[in-house]
């Protein structure tokens, strides 16, 4: 075993897995609950952890077929999408060395294969999406984990960009199409999120309008409707500037 990050040995296992597309074994290193330890997050909702990123982990990639997705999406695929993958995906997939553990580039590239997977699944907006924010997330951690090498930190700052904005786009497409709850989240978390991706994004007028409904809803919880109070004030202060 060459490569992965191993630093993060004493915190992830061998989750076994069986994959729905080639009906093969495999294991899946995964960061063991009780030793991610979340001391934090960021306006958008990124969790930020003690010791190890599990970010870099979420996605369950096949090294038989390379069929690859976000771990709550993995085992469910139709006998339509599991065609899709086969022959968009499987027939021209390379197995790969099996790591146990995952730099941050490892992840980037699981996470582009669980993109790819879900273009060829036709997924739906939401799981898309979600992959995007999850993505944007981890480069974020990725560029922070870095110290002084300029170069690099604008590289990844700039592909971050372009999934926090694919993420906005799709959760944007997924609200008006799909029923929620999305990808485990609320109306109200998902209003939350493009209000601080919109926000994010210099569009102050939607920002505004989905935390103003956030605090006026009745029926959301004092948590998020706390976090919304936080973003409007963000976003009173930025729209000044
Ligand atoms: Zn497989």
């Amino acid at each position: 075993m060459t490569g992965g990050c191993p630093s993060d040995g004493e915190f992830v296992f061998g989750k076994k897995w069986t994959c729905p597309v080639c009906e093969k074994e495999f294991k899946n290193p995964t960061v063991k609950s009780s030793k991610a330890r979340m001391i934090g997050s960021d306006m958008d909702l990124r969790p930020v952890y003690e010791k190890i990123n599990p970010l870099k982990y979420e996605v369950v990639l096949c090294p038989h077929c390379g069929y690859s997705a976000l771990e709550r999406y993995f085992s469910t695929v139709t006998q339509v999408q599991k065609q899709l993958i086969q022959s968009n995906i499987c027939m021209a997939y390379k197995p790969r060395e099996e790591k146990e553990t995952f730099s941050y580039e490892d992840g980037f590239m699981r996470y582009k294969m669980a993109l790819i997977n879900t273009m060829a699944k036709q997924a739906y907006d939401s799981e898309k999406a979600y992959v995007c924010l999850k993505t944007a997330w981890m480069l974020r951690a990725w560029r922070e984990s870095l110290d002084d090498e300029p170069e690099k930190q604008q590289k990844l700052a700039a592909q971050e960009e372009e999934f926090l904005k694919n993420a906005k786009e799709g959760f944007t497409q997924a609200n008006i199409k799909e029923d929620y709850p999305l990808c485990g989240m609320d109306e109200t978390t998902i209003d939350y999120l493009l209000a601080a991706l919109s926000s994010h994004f210099g569009e102050y007028e939607t920002a505004m309008k989905l935390v103003s409904g956030i605090i006026a809803n009745r029926e959301a919880g004092p948590r998020i409707k706390d976090r919304a109070r936080d973003l409007k004030e963000e976003i009173v202060r930025q729209s000044k500037d």
